[in-house]
């Protein structure tokens, strides 16, 4: 224990530290374990800490669907697949590199393997294959499944494992600060400082400082972004920091909207809308039920159809709402709930023609009949030819409807609201081929990394998870070693202080200084803060985006955060803490998104992933869907396929008048080399393949 600026402060010492209890960081933990022990080091369990807000928080821990996918290489018995196909699915879209593309292909399997050994039940048939089905921008069958709660059973399972082990958690640690030492080339993050959510009172900041040769960085996205969101709520991710700590972001454009359940967080995919609820909205009171669908789609068929695909085409895609197709229920979802109405799924009836005197008029009634091939053979196949959507529901997933009872929501006897809702984000940290990150010896791992490109398969976020926390843990071991620990845990207590000892203090003196400054009396209410982020946010950086606005959003959000770092917080109690720390990380994080945005619409990039570009003199919608701000049809630019092949990377710079510099870079390609096996045996035995 030392003393800063009269606060108590504990120091922990560890080989590696790892921030985040989600499947990334448990799974990096338990790799390390595992390779340290096979290189015979003794007690690994020692030279580990996982370091975490909650171990029972996170998108892993408290998200998912109607059966939540974890995207691998196919494992049918007789369709084959290969690394290099997998690895194309997974930059068909663009702007992904090459290399972390082909790693997650070579990864899959041996962590999809990983996991069923830890104990995650993923289903199998009686000769032991593992089935797989068909998931978004997906053209095998790779994706499976363990229920509508995958990621939470993998936590479990790592969890266990890591106990086992004899693996700390360090539980209910805020991070409030990532301590840095040295600059340019030398340039390292030291350590992480958090503040115990549970011991914190208004003497003691209940400091900690884990200190570690090699930090793993796993926070998750940051969640609490957007004010339509189905991330967990507190889900906040630690962006902000890692900018400030020089860490670089890519695709941070990325982010992924589609339809989800709000009372309950949960993504509506899947068999939720394979089985074709009605689709209704009403009024903000719950009156005035509209059937707003029909008169988008020329038959019942086509709109059904089309409800159906919504299934395995969740996140909205901007390349699929023209002629009628699955994403024009996004958009035209997000419209109603745009004009102050709520939207619902009802799944005791069919898609229902509304009153015969309005536009549709012509729309013939539901009958299973009018489905097009694809889905009808689907739910002929899938035994799910039921008179309603909950007979179908219940015949092909009872599970899903299990989840909703578990949170108080009984599908039997009430609609589901939903919204188009922020989801994940395909961009993150820049890291290479063993997710390092641009500062040696940081690594960034699950969806704080940015391995993904514009589009990605369902269930293939799960998969980079576990591969990036694999990599990352074989170079920590193999390329870094693990010499014994020589930083004595009580830095402070020391007589002769290197420069990095002195570094970290200071970082540590003036941290306790921002904390004390939060209680001005005059300054601004962290929650009120969050609510205005969020806010911008959706209107401004959600799934439908234009450059004059996004610039104004922009130009607001800078001056937040400096308004901030002018007047600082003013809190009821110590326990605003949090809530100030938060808000003034996520401040700078909602600048670094819309920086990348209005770059990303000043390159011309138009629509794209999942979001939609607007302009005045772009591809109409449907002439009764209205642009808000204009008044007149909705138009959409196009997406320009030119940018497919660079990246977009943002990096704070503090002296920059929008706090952030933006380059292009070129994507990475897929790697060719194929070896034989004498000389990579040798470049495995020399250790030349971390080189
Ligand atoms: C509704 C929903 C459904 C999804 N469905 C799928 C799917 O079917 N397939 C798929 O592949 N992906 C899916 N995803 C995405 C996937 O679940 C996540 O990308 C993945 O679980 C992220 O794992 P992670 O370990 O990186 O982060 P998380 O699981 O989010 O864990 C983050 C960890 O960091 C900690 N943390 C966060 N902030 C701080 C802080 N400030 N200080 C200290 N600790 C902090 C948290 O407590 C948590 O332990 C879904 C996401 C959502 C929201």
């Amino acid at each position: 224990m030392g003393q800063i600026a009269g606060q108590p402060i504990a120091f922990h010492n560890y080989d590696t530290v790892i921030v985040g209890s989600g499947a990334a960081g448990l799974n990096c933990a338990v790799h390390l374990y595992e390779f340290m022990s096979h290189k015979g080091i003794k007690n690994p369990q020692e030279r580990i800490a996982v370091v975490t807000a909650g171990l029972g928080l996170g998108a892993s821990r408290m998200s998912g669907s109607d059966k939540q996918t974890y995207y691998k290489i196919g494992t049918s018995p007789d369709v084959p697949d290969s690394a290099e196909e997998f690895a194309k699915t997974l930059t068909a879209a663009g702007c992904c590199h090459g290399d972390l593309a082909l790693a997650e292909a070579i990864g899959s399997l041996r962590e999809f393997y990983h996991l069923v050994q830890a104990g995650v039940s993923f289903p199998t048939d009686s000769m032991g294959s593992f089935i797989g089905y068909k998931t978004d921008n997906d053209p095998f069958e790779r994706a499976t499944s363990a229920g509508p709660k995958t990621s939470k059973f993998m936590t479990e399972c790592l969890q266990k494992q890591l106990e086992r082990y004899g693996v700390k958690i360090y539980d209910n640690q805020e991070v409030g600060h990532l301590l840095t030492v040295g600059s340019g080339q030398s340039k390292r993050i030291a350590g992480v400082v958090t503040i115990d959510k549970k011991t914190l009172n208004e003497s003691n900041y209940a400091i900690n400082v884990f200190l570690g040769a090699n930090i793993v960085l796993a926070a998750g996205g940051p969640g609490e972004l957007y004010k339509t969101s189905v991330y967990p709520k507190s889900q906040v991710g630690i962006h902000g920091l890692a900018f400030k700590a020089g860490l670089i972001e890519e695709n941070l454009t990325e982010s992924q909207f589609g339809l989800a359940s709000i009372k309950f967080r949960w993504n509506v995919s899947g068999t939720y809308m394979q089985v074709i609820p009605r689709i209704f909205s009403t009024d903000s009171k719950g009156k005035d039920h509209r059937e707003f669908l029909t008169n988008f789609f020329p038959s019942m068929g086509r709109m059904a159809t089309n409800i159906f695909l919504k299934g395995y085409q969740w996140p909205f895609d901007p390349q699929r709402i023209e002629g009628g197709q699955s994403s024009l229920i996004d958009i035209l979802v997000s419209n109603e709930t745009q004009k102050g109405r709520r939207v619902f799924l009802d799944f005791l009836h069919n898609p229902t023609v509304p009153d015969r005197n309005i536009r549709g008029d012509s729309m013939e009634d539901f009958d299973i009949s009018v489905l097009e091939p694809e889905a009808y053979d689907y739910l002929k196949k899938a035994g799910a030819l039921q008179e309603t959507p909950i007979e179908r529901l219940f015949a092909m997933n009872p599970l899903a409807i299990e989840i909703y009872k578990e949170n108080g929501i009984d599908l039997y006897s009430e609609p589901l609201e939903i919204a188009l809702c922020a989801q994940h984000n395909n961009g993150g940290f820049a890291v290479d081929k063993w997710w390092q990150s641009n500062i040696p010896r940081t690594f960034i791992i699950g969806e704080m990394a940015a391995t993904h490109g514009v589009k990605r398969p369902g269930g293939a976020a799960l998969n980079a998870g576990q591969v990036g926390g694999l990599r990352a843990a074989e170079y920590i071991v193999n390329f870094y070693g693990c010499p014994p620990q020589s930083i004595p845990p009580q830095l402070l207590a020391q007589q002769e202080r290197g420069d990095s000892q002195v570094e970290i203090e200071q970082q540590l003196s003036q941290f306790v200084a921002r904390l004390e400054s939060y209680k001005s009396s005059a300054g601004l209410i962290p929650e009120q803060v969050i609510e205005e982020i969020q806010n911008r946010m959706t209107a401004s950086a959600g799934h439908i985006r234009e450059l004059n606005n996004a610039s104004e959003a922009l130009e607001k959000a800078v001056k937040l955060y400096k308004d901030i770092q002018e007047h600082g917080f003013k809190l009821e109690d110590a326990r605003g803490i949090i809530a100030a720390i938060r808000a003034e990380h996520l401040a700078l994080t909602s600048v670094a998104y819309l920086k990348a945005i209005v770059e990303l619409l000043k390159q011309g990039s138009g629509s794209r992933g999942s979001h939609l570009v607007l302009s005045e003199d772009g591809d109409q919608i449907h002439p009764d869907i209205i642009n808000g701000a204009t008044g007149r049809a909705l138009r959409f630019k196009p997406e320009n396929k030119e940018l497919r092949d660079s990246v977009l990377q943002v990096e704070y710079d503090r002296a920059a008048p929008e706090l952030f510099r933006c380059r292009a870079i070129q994507v990475r390609p897929m790697p060719a080399e194929r070896k034989a096996f004498e000389p990579c045996w040798r470049d495995y035995r020399e250790g030349k393949i971390y080189s």
